[in-house]
């Protein structure tokens, strides 16, 4: 891949005129409107503030019209984006903000106040703000400036393209923070366009310029910026963003008389979608394909989704530091049920055991990948980096074993994993088990303490009604699970903590 992200939107504007890029809340940006409002960002962002090429510029935004004006405008005038969440709290802005050094930030207005408590210990200079900011909530020491009047300033000054290299870094993207502090994964261009098309090519099914996708995850997540960012104005899709997905009525909305042909989604997702009354009335004739990423697929709610949609779950597998997926069923033809599938083309896998060796058909131990889509390392943190990449492979921190087919089974994140009495315990497999009771929504299994220090299985669990009590589960679980697997404490409650990307977040889960 010699390509940089600034050729291929070039090429994608121009080969899709026709083209509408983006939908959201009824507005549509066409390729030909992309290629202007971004041109006119790029253009303000060089004239009137002090960015230069490889500056980061932060953009704490939900699923927007403006959102890929703005990643566009950024990457054209050469500089490294940073994605991130809207929902964070202070002080994982602040983490993140003072990390990364990012020098601009683009934000809702209803952000500013938050963001001006700490935007002094940042080294953030201009802000730009969707909607007018309320004069009382203008940061003193800052230019904050509204977004519409920003295009406008930039429409009346000359855009520069700026020559960047498949190496240089494209975006600075935190991890999700699921098991910790997140760390900024530094990504090329190579990286991510190798990502891009490593899916597209893998599933053979698509057309340019005549697939239209669902875009409910948010785009400052990895998976969801390669998707519809980079994948989708590579190849002329119309990408239907989602602002908020749980909103499941303008979700609905928002799909009505659109043939989308590709849905992407994540198992909690896939669960609350398939028990919505108006969901299930969609035209779904169109869809082609539907990738499950993220998080493990429940086989319940893939075999639910087929169902309802008539088209199966590909679920796939990737991680930040991996620029999202990388191992992948690929439709009828290459799936199999309960594993993420195979690696892409040019991307090696290999399965490490305790003391480092190779293990074979069937044996489980961390999954190492190797290919172009994997990060450069940490932003200004060997240490972590060292601890993950050695000679082009990353150690993924997760468990997966690998079929005599070379289908790839993800078993469990290594931090999640339990001892208990001696017995690795992979919580992934007895949330399967219970997850297949008919009464259970939803359920997470994290270890508790015994007074000894050891660990032992503790299990959360929603319920669709009340059908269901703790003792008919725990007999589940036993006639299904090895004793020492067997939750000693089964709590039912409301629901489960989650990231705005739906994935569960055990570490808020406090066990016994
Ligand atoms: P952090 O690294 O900050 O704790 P995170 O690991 O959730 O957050 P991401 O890069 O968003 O950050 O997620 C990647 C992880 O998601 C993988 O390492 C893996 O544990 C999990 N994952 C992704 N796809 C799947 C899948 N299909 N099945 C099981 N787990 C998956």
């Amino acid at each position: 891949v010699t390509d940089t992200l600034q050729s291929i939107f070039d090429q994608g504007c121009e080969t899709f005129k026709q083209n509408v890029a983006f939908t959201c809340d009824k507005q549509n940006l066409t390729y030909p409107e992309l290629e202007q409002s971004s041109k006119h960002f790029a253009a303000y962002l060089q004239t009137h503030t002090h960015l230069s090429p490889g500056d980061r510029i932060a953009i704490q935004l939900p699923n927007c019209i403006a959102y890929p004006i703005v990643a566009w405008g950024a990457l054209r005038a050469g500089l490294v984006l940073v994605n991130i969440n809207p929902l964070y709290t202070k002080s994982e802005l602040a983490h993140i903000y003072k990390d990364s050094g990012a020098k601009a930030l683009i934000l809702l207005s209803s952000s500013v106040e938050l963001v001006s408590s700490f935007v002094s210990e940042t080294d953030i200079s201009t802000l730009v703000c969707l909607s007018n900011v309320p004069p009382t909530h203008q940061p003193q020491s800052i230019s904050a400036v509204d977004f519409q009047e920003a295009l406008q300033q930039g429409s009346k000054c000359q855009f520069q393209p700026v020559s960047a290299k498949a190496d240089d870094m494209a975006l600075l993207q935190y991890t999700s923070g699921t098991t910790g502090l997140s760390k900024g994964a530094i990504l090329t261009h190579r990286n991510l366009i190798s990502a891009a098309r490593g899916f597209w090519d893998a599933t053979e099914i698509f057309e340019p310029g005549n697939e239209t996708f669902v875009a409910p995850l948010p785009l400052y997540h990895v998976y969801a910026f390669v998707a519809h960012i980079v994948l989708g104005v590579a190849y002329g899709v119309t990408s239907v963003l989602i602002t908020n997905p749980r909103d499941i009525k303008a979700f609905t909305a928002a799909l009505e008389k659109v043939p989308f042909s590709l849905f992407v989604g994540i198992n909690t997702l896939f669960s609350a979608l398939c028990q919505d009354e108006q969901f299930k009335k969609l035209d779904f004739s169109g869809l082609k394909f539907t990738l499950s990423g993220g998080m493990a697929l429940d086989l319940s709610i893939a075999r639910r989704w087929q169902a309802l949609t008539g088209c199966e779950i590909n679920e796939g597998y990737g991680l930040t530091e991996s620029s999202a997926g990388v191992i992948v069923n690929r439709g009828k033809q290459c799936r199999r049920e309960g594993s993420v599938g195979k690696p892409v083309d040019g991307v090696e896998i290999k399965i490490v055991g305790d003391k480092g060796q190779s293990l074979g058909v069937g044996e489980r131990g961390e999954l190492h990948l190797k290919g172009n889509q994997v990060m450069q390392g940490y932003w200004q943190n060997p240490g972590a980096t060292d601890a993950v990449l050695k000679d082009g492979w990353l150690a993924t921190g997760d468990i997966a074993k690998v079929d005599e087919d070379g289908f790839v089974y993800i078993v469990d994140r290594i931090k999640d994993m339990l001892i208990v009495s001696g017995f690795n315990v992979y919580p992934a497999e007895i949330e399967h088990v219970v997850n297949l009771m008919d009464g259970v929504l939803e359920c997470a299994v994290v270890g508790g303490k015994t007074q000894d220090s050891n660990q032992t299985v503790q299990l959360f669990v929603v319920l669709k009604d009340n059908t269901l009590d703790t003792g008919t589960i725990l007999a589940h679980c036993q006639r299904n699970l090895a004793a020492y697997k067997v939750p000693k404490v089964i709590k039912v409650i409301d629901t489960l903590p989650k990231s705005p990307v739906g994935k569960i977040l055990k570490r808020m889960l406090k066990p016994d």
